[in-house]
């Protein structure tokens, strides 16, 4: 028979019970064992009804309270020394790593985040060093499996694999210069060989062992080390089936398919042009090949006739026993209800793994029978497509896309409006999103708030943000952002060709839940979108201030994109959209706009090969939507990673007149790209972390302006946070943009 299989679930719960739980542990109105309790609920909800779906393999060990990466560091004792010794319980010291803590004399920062492979997950990268001391704090596979056994569900364990794990983590600061991590793997071998022994003995009969490095080039250099490792788990462990995801296995299939595994999973969702090498490969071997027909990423319905012609290969060339349906990922990018999301997958899943099995049972026929009546329905819908947008689109020419000078003209036109003093001080665009401005939101669509008192009510607090910098002595001001309820569902809802979700919650990190706006039409402007906070905003002050959108690149990224028309011709409608709106900002007399693409990056394919290819939509995006405009208004761009090893010349080619980046999350590594690259505009890397309520203090903060002014010109250098400050509350707020200011002053004396 045809197995099923799911290879994770979103673990927020489905009305956020997790977020709920975990923040109120936090605010210390829930025990730990009431933490527990919450978890042990959302568990179980999800075990039944994956149960109930009909799906064979159901996953355990993927759920998490924060990080699914972060959970196996510390699960392995990978945790750095300044968590410990402090008195914290265990639990107190895995929320550390994960977001920091700053309370009852302790003051660590958080470790630093990373985007998972191409999502807008993040997860907690692990830091190792030689003094890495491997051990089994706790085996949560074991842990978990042995919870759903007790209600009476057999599940199949997942675990992050020994290279992944290795390969994603980071030499820790006390590690000797060209420490590689991957070097530990013998010292882990053992620890792993102790966890999945006692899953076997616990009576696990398979294990999902993530090994999503796979798809990645650098995998290539890893052959030996995989072959070490799985030559070691394999005879100690339940069926171990080695899982890939996200991307194509290539080259990496020649030692793949001889591992002593039982079963792949490979990614037919991103990579269906696999398929054919993948059968070749795994033929005459015993291996199971479990095959990724429904999508972990995306929304849209399966077309099952796709998926069933893709079973039916595998089938004709290994036989029923030898194919599971799964799953392209883990389902934790989906939302958990509503279109297809996360639990129809799972039906989906079940229907076509029955359907190839060559199930008798009517209920399966009539819901493939279903399926081709509705995605024709939606072809159809597809076909109706808005000329005026498509037209514009194909007009668009080359200099649209360039600014009328050079950076060099420009910024001497621009300097003479904004008048900005050296080192000028500014924030990435939003200010602490309160408890009191999210209950107005709620209110508003309750019909407990006419609109007009609702915009009365961010009048009132754009006001109270201007004031705030003003009084502390910010140089570049922002409006604050109150009246979004999200930097892409914000324009999403504004822009025609959008819908959204009630309750389509997808985890980014830690309890930071997003709901990606579902992109089913083509996308235009019917209307200005931000011109009249923006334009109040500069009516209260004679300072300058800044316009604020979301890049097109970065709307495409975060939301889910339509499944018939290429990303390209989505992203460039969104231009000319985004375009319209900067041109209207400056003709409305703002004299700075920032557009932000915190996703470009993310949205780089894995594989290096790829890259061109979305470079070259992906860039000219952003440029034909701030080109517009004329030399006097100055761009800014801001970018939430500090990773620009490979694409710094992408950024520059870019020419926004400022770019603000992440630099204090990640230790300030990005100083070494400008060493390397150089960089020819203006540039704000952050000077202190912002996902974490911890107050930078004003030495700090110098230190890292003086490292930056070691390295770039002082006339190029802004003075940022790492990112806007959302999330934060008012008082770290206020301390921490202070301190801020004080050490710009200092550095404006000293250099
Ligand atoms: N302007 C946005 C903000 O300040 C940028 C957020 C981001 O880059 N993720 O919140
Ligand atoms: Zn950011």
């Amino acid at each position: 028979m045809v197995l099923s299989s799911v290879l994770g679930f979103p673990r927020i719960g489905a009305n956020r019970e997790v977020k709920k739980a975990v923040e109120a542990y936090w605010a210390g109105k829930l025990s730990a064992d009431e933490l527990t309790k919450a978890a042990a609920d959302v568990k179980k909800a999800s075990w039944t009804s994956l149960k109930e779906r009909g799906v064979n393999l159901i996953p355990s060990g993927d759920f998490t309270l924060y990080d699914h990466v972060l959970d196996h560091s510390a699960a392995f004792n990978v945790i750095p020394k300044r968590y410990l010794g402090k008195g914290l319980s265990p639990l107190d010291v895995y929320f550390a790593m994960g977001r920091g803590r700053q309370a009852d004399g302790v003051d660590v920062p958080a470790s630093e985040m990373k985007k998972w492979f191409d999502s807008n997950y993040h997860f907690v990268v692990p830091e190792f060093s030689e003094e890495t001391e491997f051990k089994l704090n706790f085996n949560k596979a074991l842990e978990e499996y042995r919870e759903a056994k007790d209600l009476g569900i057999e599940t199949r364990p997942v675990v992050l694999g020994p290279v992944t794990f290795l390969a994603l983590g980071k030499p820790a600061k006390e590690a000797r210069a060209g420490f590689q991590p991957i070097s530990l793997l013998p010292q882990l071998i053992p620890v792993y060989k102790q966890l999945l022994a006692a899953l076997k003995d616990a009576g696990a009969e398979s294990v999902q062992i993530d090994e999503p490095i796979l798809v990645l080039d650098s995998a290539a250099l890893y052959e030996k080390q995989f072959a070490q490792a799985y030559a070691e788990l394999a005879p100690v462990s339940p069926k171990l089936v080695l899982t890939t995801y996200y991307g194509r296995l290539d080259s990496n299939l020649s030692f793949v398919a001889k591992l002593p595994v039982a079963g792949l999973h490979i990614d037919l969702d991103r990579a269906p042009g696999q398929l054919d090498e993948v059968i070749a490969a795994v033929k005459p071997t015993n291996l199971i090949l479990s095959l990724g027909v429904v999508s972990g990423r995306n929304i849209w319905k399966t077309d099952f006739q796709a998926a069933l012609k893709l079973g039916q290969k595998a089938l004709e060339a290994l036989g029923k026993d030898r194919v599971i349906i799964a799953s392209s990922s883990s389902l934790l990018h989906t939302p958990k209800d509503w279109f297809a999301f996360a639990l129809e997958k799972a039906s989906e899943i079940s229907v076509i793994a029955a359907a190839l099995s060559g199930s008798q049972d009517a209920k399966v026929a009539e819901a493939v029978e279903a399926n081709k009546v509705s995605i024709a329905k939606r072809r159809e819908f597809e076909r109706n497509s808005d000329a005026t947008v498509r037209n514009r689109v194909a007009a668009i020419t080359p200099d649209m896309l360039e600014r009328k000078s050079p950076f060099s003209v420009r910024k001497e036109i621009q300097q003479k409006q904004l008048n900005l003093p050296k080192f000028p001080t500014t924030t990435i665009g939003s200010f602490p999103q309160t408890k009191e401005i999210r209950q107005a939101r709620a209110k508003l669509n309750k019909g407990e708030l006419s609109q007009e008192e609702y915009e009365k009510f961010i009048e009132k607090e754009i006001e109270n943000v201007v004031r705030f910098q003003e009084r502390i002595g910010l140089d570049l001001l922002v409006h604050g952002e109150p009246e979004r309820n999200d930097m892409v569902q914000y324009f999403g809802e504004q822009l025609e060709g959008f819908v959204f979700t009630q309750n389509g919650w997808v985890q980014s990190y830690g309890s930071r839940y997003v709901r990606p706006p579902i992109i089913v039409s083509d996308v235009s402007r019917p209307k200005p979108m931000t011109i009249r906070w923006s334009s109040y905003a500069q009516s209260l002050t004679s300072k300058p201030m800044k316009g604020m959108l979301t890049g097109p690149v970065t709307i495409l990224n975060w939301s889910f994109p339509r499944a018939d028309i290429s990303r390209e011709l989505q992203c460039k409608q969104l231009a000319l959209a985004l375009r319209d709106e900067v041109v209207d900002l400056e003709k409305a007399g703002i004299k700075a706009v920032q557009v932000d693409e915190p996703a470009l990056r993310e949205g780089l394919p894995l594989r290096k090969a790829d890259w061109d290819a979305y470079l070259s939509w992906a860039l000219p995006s952003f440029k034909i939507a701030t080109a517009g405009v004329t030399d006097a208004l100055q761009t800014h761009s801001h970018f939430c990673y500090s990773d620009f090893d490979d694409i710094f010349p992408s950024i520059q080619a870019l020419d926004a007149d400022v770019i603000s980046i992440e630099a204090s999350k990640s230790d300030m590594k990005l100083l070494n790209t400008f060493k390397h690259y150089g960089y020819s505009n203006q540039i704000g890397p952050g000077v202190y972390d912002i996902h974490s309520p911890r107050v930078p203090s004003e030495e700090e903060i110098k230190e890292r302006l003086a490292a930056m002014l070691a390295i770039l010109p002082g006339e190029l250098l802004f003075v940022n946070p790492d990112c806007g400050l959302k999330t934060r509350g008012w008082k770290e707020t206020e301390a921490s943009l202070v301190n801020l200011v004080n050490a710009a002053r200092w550095a404006r004396q000293s250099y």
